[in-house]
């Protein structure tokens, strides 16, 4: 049986956007955040393409993207866990040298009985709340958590102390971020005085990395920036300002491709598939694509959408259903069934680089990317 769709992964793309991230933040380790299966693009075929672009440290999110990843990455690369995991993934996590972060009192005493059980050390990093409000410890509990580590240096590695910032690509969150550097930066020098240090500090995603090179410290968790896109809007303009640059360096290195279907002709004067949002004007020449909101086509691009046929843009015509679109390819010569289509990704020799997941807003693409289901095949290129 035949997918109806298929995710390709073009490894030039990926060598050039890692290249750029290397020689932008000269110097800095980056950790490439592959949380919410690597964007949608699929942490099983992603991690070792970015391991053969040089990449040998991986974030994600909970102990199952961990497993993922430890399932097909190097044994020389590792693993840190900035989310959630319980009891028993701390076993896990310890057994295999997967770091982990630490923010609250009660994680830290489990990763520390649990080393003591295992006799081996736990790896972990210590994130601070500066103003996020999601995880991290208060500054109130900085020397109660200091008094921990002292006492048992025998069962941890104290390897990072970490932060996140909450919406480092929107100008609009200045004050809070420049608030959230000054607490970070205080926490820092308490520890500093207590004469107990991680072996590195880390703050910056990718939007953070661009903005704030005052806060690099020796590691960066980038994100979506691996895959070609920025995290908004102002970041990019703000890049290419600064450099001069006029177009973005970063290549997308995702494609989702499906066929037409079968074709259809619609006279004048009737509506598009259900209710009555799409009005035919003209005599309208449809493609129907086998794909729809149970493959991640969102229903918001209902009438927005665009997609690639022949190289040409098409836009979706009436609402998304379950399975499949209608594309309008009236204007698109010799459209036949079994026509690849482009849902996102670059098709001939025009400079069409983007489609449908376009560039509606920059949000988006962190939503729609993620929500890309777990079974369409990821195929590396
Ligand atoms: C998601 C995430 C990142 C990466 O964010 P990007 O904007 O994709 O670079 C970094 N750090 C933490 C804690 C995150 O949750």
């Amino acid at each position: 049986m035949k997918a109806s769709s298929v995710i390709k992964l073009n490894q030039t793309a990926l060598q050039s956007n890692w290249d750029f991230l290397r020689s932008y933040f000269k110097g800095k380790q980056i950790s490439a955040v592959v949380k919410g299966n690597a964007y949608g693009h699929g942490i099983t075929t992603y991690v070792p393409m970015a391991e053969a672009c040089g990449v040998n440290h991986f974030s994600v999110f909970n102990a199952g993207e961990a497993y993922e990843v430890y399932k097909v990455a190097s044994p020389d690369s590792t693993i840190m866990i900035m989310g959630s995991l319980d009891n028993d993934d701390i076993e896990w996590a310890i057994q295999n040298n997967i770091e982990f972060y630490v923010f609250t009192m009660e994680r830290l005493a489990t990763a520390i009985h649990t080393a003591e059980k295992l006799d081996k050390k736990a790896i972990i990093h210590i994130e601070i709340e500066t103003g996020m409000y999601r995880t991290g410890f208060e500054h109130e509990e900085i020397p109660e958590l200091i008094a921990h580590l002292k006492n048992n240096s025998e069962k941890l590695v104290f390897k990072g102390l970490c932060m996140h910032f909450a919406g480092a690509e929107s100008i609009a969150n200045y004050v809070r971020i420049k608030k959230q550097k000054i607490i970070f930066k205080k926490a820092l020098k308490t520890f500093k005085e207590a004469g107990i240090l991680p072996e590195i500090v880390h703050t910056c995603c990718s939007a953070a990395a661009v903005r704030l090179p005052d806060m690099h410290y020796d590691m960066l968790r980038i994100g979506i920036m691996q895959y070609g896109f920025w995290s908004g809007p102002e970041v990019l303009i703000e890049y290419l300002n600064k450099h001069k640059a006029e177009q973005s360096p970063l290549k997308r290195i995702i494609s989702w491709e499906s066929s037409i279907m079968s074709l259809k002709e619609v006279p004048p004067g009737e509506y598009i598939g259900y209710g009555a949002t799409f009005f035919s004007q003209q005599t309208m020449h449809l493609g129907i694509v086998p794909v729809g909101y149970a493959h991640g086509f969102s229903r918001s691009l209902s009438n927005t959408g665009i997609v690639l046929i022949n190289g040409k843009r098409a836009p979706v015509v009436g609402m998304v259903n379950m399975n499949c679109i209608a594309i309008d390819v009236t204007h698109i010569p010799n459209v036949k069934p079994k026509d690849t289509v482009l849902l996102i990704g670059t098709q001939g020799e025009h400079e069409v680089s983007v489609a449908s997941f376009g560039e509606m807003s920059n949000q988006l693409n962190y939503e729609l990317l993620t929500r890309l289901p777990l079974d369409i095949e990821r195929k590396r290129i």
